[in-house]
């Protein structure tokens, strides 16, 4: 279709970035063409089942695509953030990168009781955010109903640690 052949074309690839051995996907030549732009916001707002109360967008790039989708969805906004940088109270959830550890951190006072929540990120690779992301959201009192990608790096196999949800993908790629 039409939106899959315009994002693989205009989703640079970044051999060695951030480090040797990665084939970074940057997602910014999409994000500066209009059409495709918004395109992309309507596929991954479509999906949905059922009613969207949030979208909640990880860090950094996630923001970008989930802002625009939750005014497409008629829902509230919530960001994912790095440890740090969210003025408390907030709630935490740790999670294992190659080397070491992380935290993403959401306010929970911003996700009322049973809230419907739409995540977000540009990218699904290990699965690991988006994993520590439900985890947080849950634990919070939130319903997941669903995960929306624009890409998905399907040989790093996320999926498995996303059991049991609704997850969707503009492109899918090996
Ligand atoms: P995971 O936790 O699934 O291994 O990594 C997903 C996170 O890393 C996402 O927040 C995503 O933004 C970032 N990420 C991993 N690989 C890439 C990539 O190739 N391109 C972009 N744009 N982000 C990536």
């Amino acid at each position: 279709d039409e939106v899959v052949r315009r994002v693989h074309s205009l989703v640079r690839l970044v051999p060695d970035y951030p480090q040797p051995g990665v084939l970074f996907r940057d997602i910014t030549p999409l994000l500066a063409d209009a059409s495709a732009f918004a395109d992309v916001v309507t596929t991954m707002a479509a999906p949905v089942p059922g009613p969207v109360d949030l979208v909640a967008g990880m860090e950094a790039r996630g923001f970008l695509l989930a802002a625009p989708i939750a005014t497409a969805l008629g829902a509230g906004l919530v960001p994912v953030r790095k440890a740090g940088k969210l003025p408390g109270p907030i709630a935490s959830e740790a999670y294992s990168l190659e080397y070491g550890e992380a935290a993403i951190e959401i306010q929970p006072f911003t996700i009322p009781a049973g809230a419907r929540v739409l995540v977000v990120d540009d990218v699904l690779a290990t699965g690991g955010t988006a994993a520590a992301t439900v985890r947080l959201l849950r634990s919070c009192g939130a319903e997941v109903v669903g995960l929306s990608f624009l890409v998905e790096l399907a040989g790093l196999d996320g999926r498995q640690h996303l059991d049991g949800l609704h997850i969707d993908s503009v492109v899918t790629v090996d």
